[in-house]
């Protein structure tokens, strides 16, 4: 059974990296089943129209106790003692998390949320992001898949150009293996064919990489 996914908008405004995570969500999770809370009338307006296809509110989860039954609720905590299991879904509907852009390191930001009294559950003791950690949740709670099964690549180096890359503070899920350009295996001769190595890949939200090539390019012309 389909469940539902609540982000409570936590950031000044709308930043570009905020816009490209939630359509993310809405995309793999259907726009029916993701709720924006908290926001801001000015943010509210300045959101494109791929995200008012969601449940889009001014008024914060707490508030809204009376369309969402609090104890259907279950908040996505990285400090939660428990881990989420697929049983979760059999319990909860709702499951909420903190519209936060993510810091190194983390701030515990989602402790507001905490305060709330929700039931909680974490997703291990990596940070990810939120359109991650949403990913991560709903394949546990309806694809039934155990969070130990889920194969994870953590603070992956992104490369965006040919010398820069870029290494990020967070869990990712990791895309299926692909072989990547030969590498020398260690102890052969470097002229024999070496065999190709897997590497991992982390599932980004489309555009991403094409917005940390663009916020690199801002950083480097302020030298
Ligand atoms: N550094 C932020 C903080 O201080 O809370 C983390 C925010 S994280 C980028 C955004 C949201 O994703 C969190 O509020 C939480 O709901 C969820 N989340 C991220 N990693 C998680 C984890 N390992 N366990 C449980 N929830 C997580």
């Amino acid at each position: 059974m389909a469940k539902n996914y609540i982000v409570e908008h936590m950031e000044e405004g709308m930043h570009d990296w905020c816009t490209l995570e939630y359509e993310h969500m809405v995309s793999v999770c259907g726009a029916d089943h993701i709720y924006f809370t908290a926001l801001t009338p000015k943010t509210l307006a300045d959101m494109p129209a791929s995200l008012r296809k969601a449940h889009c509110h001014t008024e914060d989860v707490l508030t809204m106790g009376d369309r969402i039954p609090h104890e259907k609720i279950c908040l996505l905590d990285p400090s939660s003692p428990y881990p989420l299991a697929p049983e979760d879904g059999d319990t909860y509907d709702f499951f909420l998390f903190g519209g936060i852009l993510g810091d190194d390191p983390p701030r515990d930001r989602t402790g507001e949320l905490r305060k709330l009294g929700f039931a909680t559950r974490h997703l291990g003791p990596v940070q990810m992001t939120t359109d991650t950690a949403v990913n991560v949740s709903r394949r546990v709670v309806e694809g039934k898949t155990p969070l130990d099964k889920i194969q994870f690549i953590d603070h992956p180096e992104i490369k965006l150009r040919k010398k820069e890359t870029v290494t990020m503070p967070f869990r990712y899920i990791a895309l299926p293996p692909k072989e990547s350009t030969e590498v020398a295996v260690e102890g052969e001769e470097s002229t024999k064919k070496s065999k190709k190595a897997k590497k991992l890949e982390p599932l980004l939200p489309p555009g991403m990489l094409e917005l940390l090539k663009k916020d690199n390019d801002t950083a480097l012309d302020l030298f």
